[in-house]
């Protein structure tokens, strides 16, 4: 049997517009593999949602490679000595993923493998344009978003267009050891799962069909409906991008050809792929992003400590309708509107005063589409540390939120159907009811849904006195 050219699989779990697979099997017969890194990745190791994703994700792609994907668990730099070994392998290939741990580990693995003779090509698949492109004419990182995109980005060469599948994939057959996919022990025993998965296609048809649903539908009214969380304006890509079911490129370029950037809907589209871009630059620029403030200011904030407080968030029962919606939509889908995702990491950060940090740790858990560099940088940029941050002053008040991005409560009653029977006037704010009205609405504060927890004209006044304090210690 002739040695085959090694494919490693990270997040990258599709078949098209693979840079990695066309150069393997370019060389010959392939052996596709994955490798599950908990230990690798330490406390980076995947939250519960996304291993859940994870799961069905490889299962696709094993049917896809005609169940010729070999898992194994552990570290890579035991395991691919092991397979070199076995299987007289002399090229390997992998995509590049943008994880600090990640680049490190991935660049000492290089080195030492070429150094035993392996040929080892990295390529780029995960991001359009690589984080040390765009940079400033100073040769500097950007640190504005918009500067990055239309500058940095969109005047340097346009990224590659998508490859197709590989025709003759030829697949390596022999023995390699390895696990199955079932002992990686993905899956929750308990059942949680059930529900979570419902309404989701994992892997790379899935991605496709989401996409092709995207620019038939969502995409004609994505620039206001993107902002109005019981409209499906929104692509739900994420999940699919952040495992490479589909690459970014794919996305770009089916959206650019088909509606141009002289479309405004195509426009923000795309540029909100381009914040993905600013993310992982940021990230790999500062490897820190997601425990240290990018604005160091912010090591002096006079962050709470309140258990109780961070449950009823976690939980959804802060007695702010669209803040415990939005809650409950994550914990029970795996995903939350964009435009939830802000008002809640205000709720944390400003109106609890709770760190960002536990913001970022239970989306990391709950999140489909948790991403290291989108995550991080997210919630940096919601506590006002971050760079091109919004500013720390400026709060959402969750109550004109709801009026304005839910005003007739749709996405509240989807998530909280207590609330079902409650007038559009006080669906943002059920405690400024009158007591016959929450009577009517069969709805008893305390017993049916929660009071608030906090006030949140007095929260805001005390995050704002609490920032002032950073100003006068700068
Ligand atoms: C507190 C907070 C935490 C977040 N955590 C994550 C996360 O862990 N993973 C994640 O992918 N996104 C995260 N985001 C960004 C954004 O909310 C999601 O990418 C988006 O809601 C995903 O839905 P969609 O695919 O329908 O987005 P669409 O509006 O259809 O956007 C298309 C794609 O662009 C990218 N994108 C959109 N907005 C952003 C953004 N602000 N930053 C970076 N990329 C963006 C995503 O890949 C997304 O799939 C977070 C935002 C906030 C405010």
């Amino acid at each position: 049997m002739s040695a085959p050219s090694l494919c490693w699989f990270r997040q990258d779990l599709r078949l098209s517009d693979n840079p990695a697979l066309t150069a393997a099997a370019q060389e010959g017969t392939v052996l596709p593999f994955y490798i599950l890194e908990d230990e690798e990745a330490g406390t980076e190791a995947m939250g519960a949602a996304s291993r859940v994703w994870l799961h069905h994700s490889l299962t696709a792609l094993n049917q896809a490679l005609g169940n010729h994907l070999r898992v194994f668990v552990g570290k890579a730099t035991d395991i691919l000595p092991q397979l070199i070994a076995e299987t007289g392998a002399t090229s390997l290939h992998w995509n590049r993923c943008y994880e600090p741990w990640r680049i490190s580990r991935d660049s000492q693995l290089k080195d030492t493998l070429q150094a035993q003779g392996l040929t080892v090509t990295s390529h780029k698949a995960t991001l359009l344009w690589e984080p040390w492109e765009p940079l400033k004419a100073d040769g500097t990182p950007y640190k504005v978003f918009t500067p990055f995109y239309r500058r940095g980005c969109l005047q340097a060469p346009a990224p590659a267009r998508p490859l197709p599948v590989p025709s003759d994939l030829s697949l390596y057959q022999g023995d390699v050891g390895g696990t199955t996919l079932e002992a990686l022990s993905l899956l929750p025993t308990t059942g949680w799962d059930t529900n979570l998965i419902a309404g989701w296609q994992m892997g790379e048809a899935g991605a496709h069909q989401r996409l092709e649903t995207f620019l038939d539908e969502g995409i004609l009214s994505y620039q206001d409906g993107r902002n109005i969380p019981s409209q499906s304006s929104v692509s739900r890509l994420s999940p699919h991008l952040h495992f490479g079911e589909i690459s970014p490129a794919t996305c770009w370029y089916a959206a650019l050809d088909r509606f141009g950037f002289e479309d405004k809907n195509c426009d923000v589209f795309l540029s909100e792929l381009g914040w993905r871009e600013f993310s992982h630059a940021l990230l790999y620029y500062n490897g820190t992003l997601k425990t240290e403030p990018l604005n160091q200011k912010f090591n002096a904030f006079p962050w709470r400590t309140d258990d109780a407080h961070l449950s009823a968030w976690q939980k959804g029962m802060t007695g702010y309708p669209i803040v415990d919606a939005g809650m409950r939509e994550l914990y029970q889908t795996g995903y939350m509107h964009n435009r939830v995702r802000m008002i809640v990491g205000s709720f944390l950060v400003k109106n609890l005063r709770l760190p960002w940090q536990e913001g970022e740790a239970w989306f990391w858990d709950c999140l489909f589409d948790a991403d290291h560099a989108n995550n991080a940088a997210s919630w940096q940029w919601i506590a006002g540390c971050g760079a091109d941050a919004a500013p720390y002053f400026r709060v959402f008040n969750p109550i004109t939120q709801a009026e304005k991005f839910d005003p007739d409560g749709t996405y509240i009653k989807t998530y909280c159907p207590e609330l079902r029977d409650l007038p559009a006037k006080y669906i943002g704010a059920p405690f400024l009811a009158p007591p016959f009205i929450l009577q009517g609405a069969g709805i008893t504060l305390g017993r049916d849904y929660p009071h608030p927890i906090v006030d949140a004209k007095q929260s805001r006044l005390d995050a704002l006195a609490a920032f002032a304090t950073l100003k006068e210690s700068a």
